[in-house]
C-alpha cells in the first residue's frame, strides 16, 4: 500500500501488493475526498476480502460512495457483485458493457446501481470534488475510461502505462522502463490512432503522476511528458498483424 497524495482532507492510496500466484499483478486505487471515497477497478474474488479490510481502515465503508469499473476485464470487475452487495456505493461502467457483466453473477437488484457511462465520459462528485471520467476507448477496451483527479493531479490510466515484471513500484528512469511496457502496449492496445487522440487530450491536463492498473507509477511532470510522447509515437495492435493471420499447420 502506498499513499500517492495526502493534503487537506484529500488522499490517494494505491494498493499494489494484493495480487498473488498466477494472477497478473494489479493495482487498486482509492481516492478519498472529505470523508467520501471512490474505489477504482477493485478486481476479482481472490483479493476482495483483503481489499475490503484495507479500505475499511482508511474510510468507513459507509463512506465508500462510488466504484469505477474502467472496463469489462476480470481483473477489474469479477468481484462487482460482492462490492455492490456489502456497500451502498454507486458503480460506473461503460454503457457498452452493462449487459455483458451480469454474466459475472451480478444480482438484478444491484445491477441497477451501476450507472452506464456515455462514450463522452462524465464528472462524478466525490466529497464535493469533481473527478473526471475521461474517454479512453480502445486503450485497450472498446468501452474504456480513465480517471483524472484535479486535486492530486493524478491521472489513472487503467491498462495504458501498464508494466509487467519491473522490480520497482515507481519508475526511476523512463528509457530503462520501456522494456517492461513495450510488449504489452504493442499487443494489447489495438490502435495507434487511439494513442494519438489520447495524447492530444491529456496534454490539456496538468498531470503530476500517471498511475496505471498494473505495475509502476510514473511520477513528475518531465517523466509524464516522456510517457505521453512515447505513446504518441508507438506502433501497436492492428498495425503489427502482418504475418500473424496465417492458418496454423498441424
Ligand atoms: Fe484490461
Amino acid at each position: 500500500m502506498q499513499t500517492l497524495f495526502d493534503a487537506n482532507g484529500h488522499k490517494n492510496v494505491m494498493f499494489d501488493d494484493l495480487s498473488s500466484g498466477q494472477m497478473v499483478q494489479a493495482n487498486q486505487h482509492l481516492i478519498i475526498a472529505n470523508g467520501e471515497a471512490l474505489l477504482l477497478d477493485p478486481g476479482g474474488h481472490k483479493i476482495y476480502t483483503q481489499l475490503f479490510a484495507k479500505t475499511a481502515t482508511l474510510v468507513p465503508i459507509s463512506g465508500l460512495k462510488h466504484i469505477l469499473f474502467s472496463h469489462q476485464d476480470p481483473d477489474i470487475i469479477a468481484a462487482a457483485n460482492g462490492w455492490l452487495m456489502v456497500t451502498d456505493a454507486k458503480a460506473y461502467l461503460s454503457a457498452l458493457w452493462l449487459r455483458f457483466i451480469p454474466h459475472f453473477g451480478i444480482d438484478d437488484l444491484v445491477v441497477k446501481r451501476i450507472t452506464p457511462i456515455p462514450d463522452g465520459g462524465m464528472v462524478v462528485t466525490v466529497g464535493g470534488t469533481p473527478i473526471t471520467l475521461l474517454p479512453a476507448h480502445f486503450l485497450h477496451s472498446p468501452g474504456n475510461f480513465q480517471v483524472y483527479d484535479p486535486v492530486s493531479k493524478i491521472l489513472y490510466t487503467g491498462d495504458l502505462g501498464a508494466s509487467l515484471g519491473q522490480p520497482y513500484a515507481e519508475v526511476p528512469d523512463f528509457d530503462g522502463h520501456i522494456r517492461y511496457m513495450e510488449g504489452f502496449h504493442r499487443r494489447y492496445m489495438p490502435s495507434p490512432k487511439a494513442f494519438k487522440l489520447w495524447a492530444a487530450m491529456v496534454r490539456t491536463l496538468e498531470v503530476d503522476i500517471i498511475a496505471p492498473q498494473h505495475g509502476a507509477i510514473i511520477k513528475g511532470k518531465p517523466m509524464v511528458a516522456r510517457f505521453i510522447d512515447w505513446i504518441d509515437n508507438l506502433v501497436c495492435g492492428v498495425d503489427t498483424l502482418e504475418g500473424v493471420y496465417m492458418v496454423p499447420k498441424a
